[in-house]
């Protein structure tokens, strides 16, 4: 059983074509919704009362919705513009609201999650509720310089408490205070962590694990409308499809990076959610053996 705990937004996501308005978003939204294709996740989170009622009925079709508390107050947004070339967003606003305040708990019905996943999230929320559950197999969490500048010591506690780490190239670097991507993955490691998997955008990904290195390629794209969540769906792929297989060897580890490269590109490929909400498994399916074919000689 999969829990995935962390931000629920209404986000405004300006792209040089379009710009979406308080639009479903949030880390968790895009984890949890992109985990739903492979295993049924339940989701932790806190929304306002200004959460609009067809976002609820989105999050209910994909997910178990019992541990989704609806606070008096405003929902968490987050503003953010992309450059023309849709390669650096930049943080125009992070109203907490809501979530500044939650104080998030493990609903009963959730206690036996093997899998959790600790989307971007106020670190010290996050590194308590994963301690509420009993009978964690494998947890995974990611960060945003957002925490990192403003908790840097509470991201370094909330990752010595998962068994792996995803985080993007400049966020790693940001964190580590280094330059190289292979002594980011070290140093993290070294906080208690076993793997680290660092994200490269549109390029890719490279995962870490005692000695090994496993480096991915994105996969190839044509067109990119908004790059918001590819991260967030990268992580719930993996972790989704590491608790559908109840697996957490290696080799099930480097075939859920795949999974969570194509849900990746599956997610820039359209606006906000919009990517995702239009999926079928076949899709899914299709583009793991498109993949396979780009990747093997
Ligand atoms: P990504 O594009 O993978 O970085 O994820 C973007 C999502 O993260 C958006 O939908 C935002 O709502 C959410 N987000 C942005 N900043 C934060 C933050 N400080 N804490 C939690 N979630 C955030």
């Amino acid at each position: 059983m999969l829990t995935v705990f962390g931000s629920t937004a209404l986000d405004t996501i300006r792209t040089p074509k379009k710009t979406l308005k308080n639009v479903l978003g949030g880390a968790a939204t895009f984890a949890a919704i992109s985990a739903s294709f492979f295993t049924k996740p339940s989701l932790i989170a806190v929304v306002g009362h200004d959460f609009p009622k067809k976002y609820y009925n989105t999050l209910e079709k994909y997910l178990d919705i019992r541990g989704l508390s609806v606070l008096k107050g405003k929902t968490f947004r987050y503003d953010g513009k992309y450059d023309k070339n849709l390669s650096v967003r930049k943080t125009l606003k992070t109203e907490l609201n809501v979530l500044a305040d939650f104080r998030p708990s493990v609903p009963d019905e959730y206690q036996k999650s093997d899998f959790v996943y600790l989307a971007n999230n106020d670190p010290v929320q996050n590194t308590k509720i994963i301690k509420e559950f009993d009978n964690v197999k494998f947890s995974m969490c990611d960060t945003i310089e957002f925490w990192i500048k403003t908790k840097r010591k509470d991201v370094v506690k909330m990752i010595k408490s998962v068994y792996a780490v995803v985080i993007n190239d400049e966020e790693a670097k940001l964190l580590t205070k280094e330059d190289n991507l292979i002594k980011c993955a070290k140093k993290i490691m070294g906080w208690g962590t076993r793997y680290v998997v660092i994200k490269k955008g549109e390029h890719g990904s490279l995962l870490f694990y005692e000695d090994l290195i496993f480096p991915s390629v994105g996969f190839s794209l044509e067109s990119v409308l908004d790059p918001t969540g590819a991260g967030d769906s990268f992580a719930g792929a993996m972790i989704g499809y590491l608790a559908s297989k109840k697996k957490t060897s290696i080799s099930e580890i480097k075939k859920s990076i795949i999974f969570g490269n194509v849900m990746g590109s599956f997610a820039v490929e359209r606006y906000g959610l919009e990517g995702l909400l239009r999926l079928k498994k076949s899709d899914i399916n299709k583009r793991v053996k498109q993949y396979e074919k780009m990747v093997s000689f």
